[in-house]
């Protein structure tokens, strides 16, 4: 990776973890998540309002270290106006590329989530990174019980 992009991309996972975008509690929630990351100590609750299988409105709260922030962050915005199974894919895509499966037609694919993409130099990071996604994927399945990267 070329260092001035490196330089972007660490832009903006500072920007997201100073100012996080959908940080907020969601009283009126269709689907609330909590996720866990003993690994850091990353805890999160996400929040999801519904219509029909398409993501209206997403926020989380919680605390985390900056990956892990960025990440929700990052994903609060992009799920936004999504159905379920884009938002799957999206999910597939970002788990190929954070685990070094994906190529580079998938960093296409994920558009601002690239960012995060440095990640899997630093294997003990990715689950601060996928942490947001695996509970999202909970909480399309509907599941209630909070989730634990272990
Ligand atoms: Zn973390």
């Amino acid at each position: 990776m070329f260092d001035d992009l490196r330089d972007l991309y660490q832009e903006v996972i500072f920007d997201h973890n100073r100012n996080p975008r959908n940080f907020r509690e969601m009283p009126n929630a269709d689907r609330k998540v909590e996720g866990f990351n003993p690994l850091c100590g990353d805890r999160l609750t996400l929040f999801l309002k519904m219509q029909g299988d398409v993501i209206t409105d997403a926020s989380f709260q919680g605390s985390g270290c900056a990956i892990s922030t960025a990440s929700v962050s990052l994903m609060t915005e992009i799920i936004k106006d999504k159905t379920e199974a884009e938002a799957d894919a999206l999910f597939q895509q970002f788990h190929a590329m954070t685990t070094g499966k994906g190529d580079d037609a998938n960093l296409e694919a994920v558009g601002k989530l690239a960012v995060l993409a440095g990640v899997r130099e630093y294997p003990a990071r990715v689950k601060c990174a996928t942490l947001a996604w695996h509970t999202l994927d909970a909480a399309l399945k509907n599941q209630q019980q909070a989730v634990s990267t272990e």
